[in-house]
């Protein structure tokens, strides 16, 4: 059997009418840029995050980029992240001529560890950026805690965690900002590249418009420098729909999600849900100390396996600048040797489920 990691035909087959109907609603209209499907899908983005503004973006890079921008982060700040992420999470930081400060994660939820944020604040810290990672939220009423105490701002990267929530909040309400990510392996995935920047400040909101949009809150009356960083109609109206399944998406990722803990929590260690909250599973992601064997057993017998992140941030080439090496953030070196992700997408059949686990059994046998 060949089982696919992510088949988005699928879930494409699913809801055909309702996509094909919308798209040909958009290429008949003439508007491609901006306009009331864009209009529409941040009202109800912000409707189901629980904010008072949610503005729409290319992608969910550009969506870190526009929030630094906007609380003020600058050349020669520093801002405090995770090492255990997608580069784009501490990109948006150097580009800005800012300096990513990484902190050490927490073993069982592969976050932001909060006990180890305080020691590297100093007087050029401006702000967090904790990630909720795999689709469970970071640790924030701690995150909040300290960023209230030393005057920080909170910029939550929600990227693979819409529809995640901490104690009832929900993934991109608590932090000053949120930014998703609508790429198309993500929850809520678009035909291309999409982002959002989700606050309940003013003036943040008012300005990411403006930083999305060259840098204009009227066109060309440029007030500021900014960047183009619009979301496409087509794509708007795509996720507008798919917005609509997302909770019954999300429902089967959980149910997948207990079926592999189930059967594997003998062999693996299956991803621990840690916080009081929804853990939406983006990425359902185990920790073998025969990972590399197990893969290559699994993928030999078409079982497509990930590894997020092979290499922590601070072991990237590109970040050489800041200074780190081997040994630095323990943890994240540890599981990155030993982390690895099974298919979980929602539109999974019982039958590949089921075979995985058989073959998974096997290799232990
Ligand atoms: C996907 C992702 C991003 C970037 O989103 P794009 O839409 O691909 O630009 C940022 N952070 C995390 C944690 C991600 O998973």
């Amino acid at each position: 059997m060949q089982v696919p990691f992510l088949d988005l035909k699928r879930q494409y087959q699913s809801i055909k009418e309702e996509i094909d109907q919308v798209v040909r609603e958009v290429v008949e209209s003439g508007r491609y840029i901006g306009g009331e499907k864009v209009e529409n899908f941040e009202k109800d983005i912000a409707h189901y995050v629980g904010v008072k503004h949610a503005i729409g973006v290319s992608s969910g890079t550009d969506a870190l980029l526009a929030s630094l921008m906007a609380v003020g982060v600058n050349q020669g700040d520093e801002v405090i992240t995770s090492p255990f992420t997608f580069i784009a999470t501490a990109e948006v930081v150097s580009f800005l001529g800012a300096k990513p400060v990484f902190v050490d994660i927490d073993e069982e939820t592969f976050n932001i560890n909060p006990d180890l944020i305080e020691k590297k604040i100093n007087s050029k810290t401006k702000a967090i950026i904790p990630v909720h990672l795999f689709g469970q939220m970071a640790e924030m009423d701690s995150i909040m805690e300290i960023a209230g105490k030393y005057g920080l701002k909170v910029i939550e990267d929600a990227a693979q965690s819409i529809g995640a929530s901490y104690k009832g909040r929900a993934a991109c309400s608590i932090g000053d900002a949120g930014c998703l990510s609508f790429f198309p392996s993500k929850n809520l995935g678009a035909f291309g590249d999409g982002g959002m920047v989700c606050t309940n400040d003013d003036t943040i909101a008012d300005t990411v418009r403006q930083v999305k949009e060259h840098g204009s809150a009227s066109r060309y009356h440029h007030t500021r420098i900014g960047f183009n960083g619009r979301l496409d109609a087509i794509q708007a109206a795509v996720l507008d729909v798919k917005l609509r399944h997302l909770d019954g998406w999300t429902k089967k990722r959980i149910e997948n999600s207990e079926y592999y803990n189930n059967n594997l929590k003998e062999l693996l260690r299956v991803p621990i849900k840690k916080v009081d909250g929804i853990h939406v599973y983006n990425q359902y992601s185990v920790l073998s100390d025969r990972r590399d064997e197990l893969t290559k057993y699994l993928n030999s017998r078409g079982i497509p396996t990930a590894i997020y992140y092979p290499i922590p941030l601070h072991l990237q080439p590109s970040f050489s600048n800041l200074g780190n090496g081997e040994g630095d953030y323990p943890v994240a070196e540890k599981i990155s040797k030993k982390v690895f992700s099974l298919p979980i997408f929602p539109e999974l059949y019982p039958e590949e489920k089921e075979y995985i686990i058989e073959t998974i059994r096997e290799f232990f046998k």
